[in-house]
């Protein structure tokens, strides 16, 4: 039988892949190339209040792997704390993404960017969810310990 590739977003070919997205009106296009840091569902009450939604489909990617294509003069932000900076276009509302630069990621939302294979690997701050989703991945109570959490997990 022939060999299964079971990781092919991690591997040979697309590190380079460029993977376009843009705002809900068209006038800011953003782009991502290779692979992300991490991507999953956070519950966390900050996400669902911004995003006006039950949770939050992140992708997380160091800054330099993002860019801005077009129309940068209409992005506005918000940091209600230091630790994210949302970003958003001024002429449709509609989201992009959120700088953390505590640390050094930036979460592209999964919706902003159609193009990228989203594949979830984690659901965070799980202790708040208001949504439980039953897809067999682990659930973390807050957040991995690496990024200041408690790194523990919650049943589903
Ligand atoms: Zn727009
Ligand atoms: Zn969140």
């Amino acid at each position: 039988m022939p060999a299964v590739d079971t990781h092919p977003s991690s591997e040979q070919g697309l590190e380079n892949k460029t993977y376009q997205g843009a705002c809900f009106c068209g006038a800011v296009g953003i782009s991502v190339t290779g692979a992300p840091v991490a991507a999953g569902y956070c519950h966390c009450e900050s996400c669902r209040s911004w995003s006006a939604s039950p949770v939050n489909a992140f992708t997380l990617w160091k800054p330099q792997s993002m860019r801005i294509t077009r129309g940068g003069e209409h992005i506005a932000g918000y940091a209600k704390t230091s630790k994210s900076h949302r970003k958003w276009c001024t002429k449709c509302g509609g989201h992009l993404f959120t700088e953390h630069p505590g640390w050094d990621v930036v979460d592209v939302y999964a919706a902003t960017i159609p193009d990228f294979p989203f594949r979830a690997g984690v659901h965070v701050n799980y202790q708040e969810t208001r949504l439980r989703i039953r897809d067999g991945l682990p659930k973390m109570k807050d957040l991995p310990k690496e990024m200041g959490g408690s790194g523990e997990t919650l049943p589903e």
